[in-house]
C-alpha cells in the first residue's frame, strides 16, 4: 500500500472552470463574457506581443534560470538589488516555496478569514496548520487581530492586500503599527498583487518595509509578493514574484526548480515592465469600470463591498442559483468562497460591464 499522511488525503484538488470553448458549445451561446479571474479585459501590451512572436524560434532552449535580464530591469525598476527577487511560474510558486522552506508539521500559518485559497492549500499540504482569523462583521480586518492569535508555533502570517475576494484593504497607518509588533520568529507574507490597482487609494508600498528609511519603523522579516498576471495582463504565461532581504530570498532559492519560469514567461514580463503606459491605462479604465459597476449594483439594489482591486464581492439571495443563471446567459463570475451567497465579478470592459448588469438585472428578479 501507498502510505500517505492524513492532511494529504484530506485536501480537494483545485476545481478548475470549463473553457470558455466548451461553455459555448455546452450552451449553444455565441458570446460568453469572462468575468471570473480578475484578468485584464484589455489584454497585454502590443509589445509583449510582438516579443514572444519572434522568442517562439528559441524554445527549443531551456529559459534562463536565473531570469538575468528580467532581474535586472526589474531591480532597476523597483529601486531594489537584483538579489532581493525570487521569481516563480506564478506568484502561487512563490506562495508554495514560502511553505516548503519555513512551515512544517506542528508549525502554524495565520491568515484572516476568506483570505486568498492558496495560502491554505499551500500550508496544509506541509502538515502545518492554518489558523483563520476572524474578519469584523462588515468584512472589514483588524491587522491587531493576528497579532494576538501568534504563537511560537507561528511562521507564518499572510495577507493579501486588497484582499481576494473581498476587495478590502488596510490602510498604511495600520501597517506601519502591525509591523512594528511583529515578532522575530515570524515571516510576513504581504500579497500586493493588485498593488497597482490599489496604490494612491492610501494603502501601503511593501517594499517600504523590506529596507524602511521611516526610523519610527523597524525591520522585519517581510517577503511582498508581486505578479504579472494581473494589471499586466499575462495571466497565461504564469510569472510572479517575491521581494524580500537577500538571507530571505537565497533560502527560498535553495528549493527553487531550475527552471520554474519558461523562456516566453520572462521575454513577456520584461516587455510589459517596459510599457507602464498600458498599466496607467489599464488602472484608469478599471476606476471607471468601478464607478459603472458601483451605480448599476446601487440601481439593482444589491449589496456589495467598496473594492481598492479590480474585482467586486456582491449578494444575493441565493449565490450558487444566480451563478448558474448567469452562466446559462453567458456571463461567468465567481462564488466567493468562504461566503455565503456572496459572488465576485472581475470589472471588465463598459461592454462586458453592461452585458454584466443586464443579465444580473434579469436573474435577479428570480432568485
Ligand atoms: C490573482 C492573485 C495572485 C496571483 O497569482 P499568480 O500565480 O501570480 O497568477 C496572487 N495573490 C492573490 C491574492 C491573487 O488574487
Amino acid at each position: 500500500m501507498l502510505e500517505v499522511p492524513e492532511y494529504i488525503k484530506n485536501l480537494k484538488p483545485y476545481q478548475p472552470g470549463k473553457p470558455i470553448e466548451e461553455l459555448k458549445r455546452e450552451l449553444g451561446l455565441k458570446e460568453v463574457i469572462k468575468l471570473a479571474s480578475n484578468e485584464n479585459p484589455y489584454g497585454c501590451s502590443l509589445f509583449v506581443k510582438k516579443a514572444i512572436e519572434q522568442e517562439v524560434l528559441n524554445i527549443n532552449r531551456y529559459p534562463d534560470g536565473g531570469a538575468y535580464y528580467l532581474r535586472e530591469e526589474l531591480s532597476r525598476f523597483l529601486e531594489i538589488s537584483p538579489d532581493e527577487i525570487v521569481f516563480g511560474n506564478g506568484s502561487n510558486e512563490v506562495i508554495e516555496m514560502i511553505a516548503k522552506v519555513f512551515l512544517r508539521e506542528g508549525d502554524e500559518a495565520l491568515a484572516f478569514e476568506g483570505s486568498f485559497v492558496v495560502y491554505k492549500l499551500a500550508t496544509v499540504a506541509t502538515g502545518a496548520t492554518f489558523k483563520e482569523v476572524p474578519l469584523e462583521c462588515d468584512f472589514s480586518r483588524k491587522l491587531e487581530n493576528l497579532l494576538s492569535d501568534i504563537t511560537e508555533k507561528t511562521k507564518v502570517i499572510f495577507i493579501d492586500n486588497p484582499c481576494n475576494p473581498t476587495g478590502f484593504a488596510n490602510k498604511k497607518e495600520e501597517f506601519d503599527e502591525f509591523i512594528k509588533e511583529l515578532p522575530d520568529h515570524v515571516l510576513l507574507v504581504l500579497d500586493e498583487a493588485y498593488f497597482e490597482y490599489a496604490k494612491g487609494h492610501g494603502v501601503p508600498d511593501g517594499l517600504n518595509y523590506i529596507h524602511p528609511i521611516n526610523p519610527n519603523i523597524p525591520q522585519k522579516n517581510i517577503i511582498v509578493l508581486r505578479t504579472f498576471s494581473k494589471v499586466y495582463g499575462l495571466a497565461g504565461l504564469r510569472i510572479g514574484y517575491g521581494i524580500a532581504r537577500k538571507e530571505i530570498i537565497q533560502l527560498l532559492e535553495k528549493i527553487r526548480q531550475p527552471f520554474n519560469t519558461n523562456h516566453l514567461a520572462q521575454v513577456g514580463a520584461r516587455e510589459a515592465l517596459k510599457d507602464q503606459k498600458f498599466v496607467q491605462y489599464s488602472v484608469q479604465q478599471n476606476e471607471k469600470g468601478k464607478e459603472q459597476l458601483y451605480e448599476g449594483l446601487e440601481r439593482l439594489g444589491i449589496h456589495f463591498i467598496p473594492t481598492f482591486a479590480n474585482f467586486i464581492m456582491f449578494k444575493v439571495k441565493d449565490g450558487e442559483t444566480v451563478f448558474k443563471e448567469l452562466l446559462k446567459k453567458g456571463i461567468i463570475v465567481r462564488p466567493a468562497f468562504g461566503f455565503e451567497n456572496w459572488l465576485r465579478v472581475s470589472i471588465g470592459t463598459e461592454y462586458e460591464n453592461e452585458k454584466f448588469l443586464q443579465a444580473l438585472k434579469e436573474v435577479n428578479g428570480v432568485c
